[in-house]
């Protein structure tokens, strides 16, 4: 299942600039042209675990914004394979001391509520969570009471390079040209 890494970035955030308002601002900071790459990967898991983090922010800030970061890692070792790294930045409520450690358990739900009251099951971020062990990264968090939380994530995605193309004698040049990239 190959995709375009810009093709989910850029419904992402078609996606999240409906959904701002007046209160809260979504700041989309990504270079789009940076994210011109095939890759093979879910993309449907991949765009369920950018919304579960990105509702949350939204779900969890009366005021302020909501900013997207998307960057490849320049200093990834693994060859034929891509490190995208997801942050999202919220000014929402922040999530308390004592319950940081288990925001990622399912079920978990902090004692305090969103402003919209749209209850959802505790399931979102242990299943983000889930999902991003399965693709090769990991997330993790900081926050403060009051001020705002930062999500940030990577997942592994392998790089398409078209098996048919390497093997063609016409793409000679080519597959040499690939071969030095690929190492
Ligand atoms: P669901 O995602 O299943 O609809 P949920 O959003 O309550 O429900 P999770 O996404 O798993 O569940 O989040 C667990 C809890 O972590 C939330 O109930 C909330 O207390 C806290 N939390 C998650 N993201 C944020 C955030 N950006 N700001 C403040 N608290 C958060
Ligand atoms: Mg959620």
């Amino acid at each position: 299942k190959p995709f375009l890494l810009k093709e989910i970035i850029e419904n992402i955030i078609k996606e999240y600039k409906i959904k701002q308002n007046r209160y809260v601002k979504f700041i989309p900071d990504v270079k789009i042209e940076d994210f011109d790459i095939k890759v093979i990967g879910d993309y449907t898991k991949l765009s369920q675990i950018i919304q579960n983090i990105l509702n949350n922010a939204f779900k969890f800030t009366e005021e302020g914004f909501v900013k997207l970061s998307i960057k490849l890692d320049r200093f990834n070792t693994l060859k034929n394979f891509q490190r995208i790294i997801f942050i999202i930045e919220d000014t929402g409520i922040g999530i308390d001391e004592n319950e940081q450690s288990k925001v990622f358990e399912p079920f978990y739900q902090g004692k305090r509520k969103s402003h919209n009251e749209s209850g959802g099951t505790g399931l979102g971020l242990a299943i983000s969570k889930e999902i991003i062990n399965l693709m090769g990264g990991e997330i993790i968090y900081i926050s403060k009471e009051d001020r705002g939380s930062i999500f940030k994530f990577s997942v592994l995605l392998k790089n398409n390079v078209n098996e048919e193309i390497l093997k063609s004698p016409k793409n000679k040049e080519n597959v040499e040209g690939i071969k030095v990239l690929l190492a």
